[in-house]
């Protein structure tokens, strides 16, 4: 029974293709998102995983991030469009992580969107990359989905003035989520966007990422003046957006270098630290542990600077 069951949801995916359903979510008068569910990529949410977001311009949209793949990039225009007709003739790219910006391919195919972001996408992945998102998917979700190169570098601060709306995008400078990250603002309406290094109601996945670049991060989007936070997953868009992130990589530094002080060996570090306050967030079973072991390993020989 089970096995027919599981067989007509595989028709039924097929047949009808995945309608995700979208909803934008109004931040502020120029400024709609889409935010994904708190989960790991999977067959069950088609790569709608993360948080990407539409700034109307005037006369077009500028994208901060791009979604998991080309279906979902696609649905969001379309849901977009009611709200205003626009083309997008930017996408910025944050960082590498390809729930982020496969979605890219779309804006690149149907309106030769300029792609700007992280040289990291370019120097890891190239056209026959097959990356997580093309692994976990389904056929279905991850059609028409390729991989796409970042044509403007984004190495240190850099404005870019678009209809009349200009976007700060701004180098973290460190390893912090993953090997290079940018956060966007947009003084106009001071909205800033923080990529992966804020995320709320989840626990991140720091394999890629490091807890000092973390709180160095944390440091520069605080002395930003802004009134709402977009992080890269996680539906709190406001100004303490951020509290979740601070809170949890304060804690880990300091939890696992007292631990370390106290002689706890890394295999015993996880039973040692464990982040209770984050049992309840989302993905907690499945990346704290990881992040924690990860964190030893990062702070065992670590002196703080004066
Ligand atoms: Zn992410």
């Amino acid at each position: 029974m089970k096995r027919i069951l599981f067989s007509l949801l595989l028709v039924n995916i097929s047949l009808f293709g995945f309608d995700y359903h979208l909803k934008p979510q109004k931040v502020n008068d120029t400024t709609w998102c889409f935010l994904g569910k708190l989960e790991a990529p999977s067959k069950h949410n088609g790569g709608f995983m993360s948080n990407h977001c539409y700034v109307n311009t005037g006369k077009h949209y500028v994208l901060i991030d791009a979604g998991g793949t080309y279906e979902i990039a696609k649905q969001a225009y379309e849901q977009m469009q009611k709200i205003a007709d626009l083309p997008v003739s930017t996408v910025i790219l944050t960082h590498e992580h390809d729930d982020h910006w496969l979605g890219a391919s779309f804006h690149k195919e149907k309106f030769n969107a300029k792609l700007v972001g992280v040289a990291s996408i370019n120097k890891n992945y190239d056209k026959n990359s097959k990356t997580r998102m093309f692994r976990m998917l389904s056929a279905d979700a991850i059609k028409n989905t390729k991989i796409v190169k970042v044509e403007q570098e984004i190495s240190e601060p850099t404005t870019l003035k678009i209809d009349d709306t200009s976007f700060q995008i701004i180098p973290v400078g460190v390893k912090a989520h993953a090997s290079e990250d940018l956060f966007v603002y947009v003084p106009k309406n001071k909205t800033l966007f923080s990529s992966d290094i804020v995320m709320n109601g989840r626990i991140t996945s720091n394999r890629d990422g490091s807890v000092i670049g973390q709180l160095k991060a944390v440091k520069m989007l605080e002395k930003m003046d802004f009134k709402n936070l977009v992080p890269g997953h996680g539906f709190d868009t406001s100004k303490n957006a951020m509290n979740e992130t601070k809170q949890y990589f304060t804690l880990l530094k300091q939890r696992v270098l007292e631990a370390i002080e106290n002689e706890v060996s890394a295999q015993d570090i996880t039973k040692v630290v464990k982040m209770e306050e984050f049992k309840n967030k989302a993905l907690y079973d499945e990346l704290n542990s990881r992040n924690v072991f990860d964190a030893f390993n990062e702070l065992e020989f670590y002196e703080e600077e004066e």
